[in-house]
């Protein structure tokens, strides 16, 4: 192993312009407070905030294991990963812009996790088995976050859990672009190549030296440039017609394509954290009458339009990412007209 790696380079700190965390209580203050009741959902966060954050600390071995290369430790890594049940597992080093505003991480590696969600609970959307699904995966990916970082530190390497639910200090998305899970699709979100879109993310941080993957580019981001299936489909009209340049690039050398948060966000506060987009993305195509699983589905889900709510626009610009404000001039009521026509 190379001396460099073995030296630890210290904490890794985000830019003073970096983004903020999402400001949940703001967001939700903003849409009218919290709507979604569903007894499923409420204890899954129990266990999560109850059961499974206490669980993120724990004692390092002493006697530490150095593996012969990164490339020996970054299979056990990922052996790991799988065998708790990962769907997806990929490393790579941690920059100054993956991380949220203010905040700062010891460790020099992050192990991008991934997730996949059960495709027969959205087929019709947004419903209420479609909300429980997202949170089940939540609660499932924190075991398996919170069993890596043990297996980390038995081998006497410290270990954080970045949880895919709450406040994490990196951000989950661009973390596992650069690890190579997937690329971002034009509805803001990771497509995985076999697994598609419908993929929950969280990661562990080690200082374990690694041996780090790459990026992919598999041809998603240019598909997304001749498919608008999730913007035709999303019922608040929150998904972009062009990627913005200003919004800098992703790691394939894409302008991004960035989702308006604002319209997003109150249709997902009241219609069971919406998730339209992910179901009606093609690159589920695999899962369209048959899901990996085996179990039969229907050919495209069932998108359950209702009118969009007044975006959440309170947020202060201060508190909040940047993103477009698609629409708000009112021509997004004639949108939604032709969505309804469309269908
Ligand atoms: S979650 Fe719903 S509202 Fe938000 S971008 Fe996706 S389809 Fe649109
Ligand atoms: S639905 Fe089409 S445009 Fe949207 S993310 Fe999927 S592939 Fe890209």
């Amino acid at each position: 192993m190379a001396e460099a790696d073995r030296q630890h380079q210290g904490p890794v700190v985000p830019p003073p312009d970096a983004p903020p965390a999402f400001q949940w209580p703001q967001w939700y203050q903003g849409a009218g407070g919290r709507q979604i009741a569903i007894g499923e959902i409420d204890e899954l966060m129990r266990q999560i905030f109850e059961e499974q954050v206490p669980l993120f600390q724990g004692s390092v071995a002493a006697a530490q294991h150095s593996f012969a290369t990164g490339a020996n430790a970054a299979s056990f890594v990922k052996r790991t990963a799988l065998s708790l049940g990962a769907h997806m597992v990929g490393i790579c080093e941690l920059a100054p812009s993956d991380l949220y505003r203010g905040r700062a991480v010891p460790h020099r590696y992050a192990i991008a996790l991934g997730k996949a969600m059960r495709y027969r609970e959205f087929q019709a959307v947004p419903t209420k088995d479609s909300a429980i699904e997202s949170v089940r995966i939540y609660h499932e990916l924190g075991e398996i976050c919170i069993g890596l970082a043990d297996a980390l530190r038995a081998e006497g390497w410290d270990a954080q859990v970045e949880h895919p639910l709450g406040d994490a200090d990196i951000m989950h998305l661009p973390v596992a672009i650069k690890a190579g899970l997937g690329e971002l699709g034009r509805h803001g979100s990771l497509i995985h190549p076999q697994f598609g879109p419908l993929v929950r993310l969280g990661a562990v941080l080690t200082s374990m030296p690694l041996q780090i993957d790459q990026p992919i580019d598999v041809g998603i981001g240019a598909f997304c440039d001749r498919c608008k299936a999730c913007r035709i489909f999303c019922p608040a009209g929150a998904i972009p017609d062009q990627r913005d340049p200003s919004a800098g690039t992703d790691p394939q050398g894409n302008a991004r394509y960035v989702v308006d948060t604002g319209r997003c966000f109150s249709y997902f506060a009241k219609h069971n954290y919406c998730s339209a987009c992910l179901p009606v993305c093609v690159y589920n195509h695999k899962q369209w009458a048959r899901d990996s699983l085996g179990h039969a589905t229907r050919g495209f889900p069932e998108v359950l339009m209702q009118p969009p709510p007044e975006p959440v626009d309170s947020v202060p610009v201060s508190d909040r990412h940047r993103y477009p404000r698609i629409g708000r001039d009112g021509d997004i009521e004639a949108t939604w007209r032709l969505k309804r026509r469309a269908r």
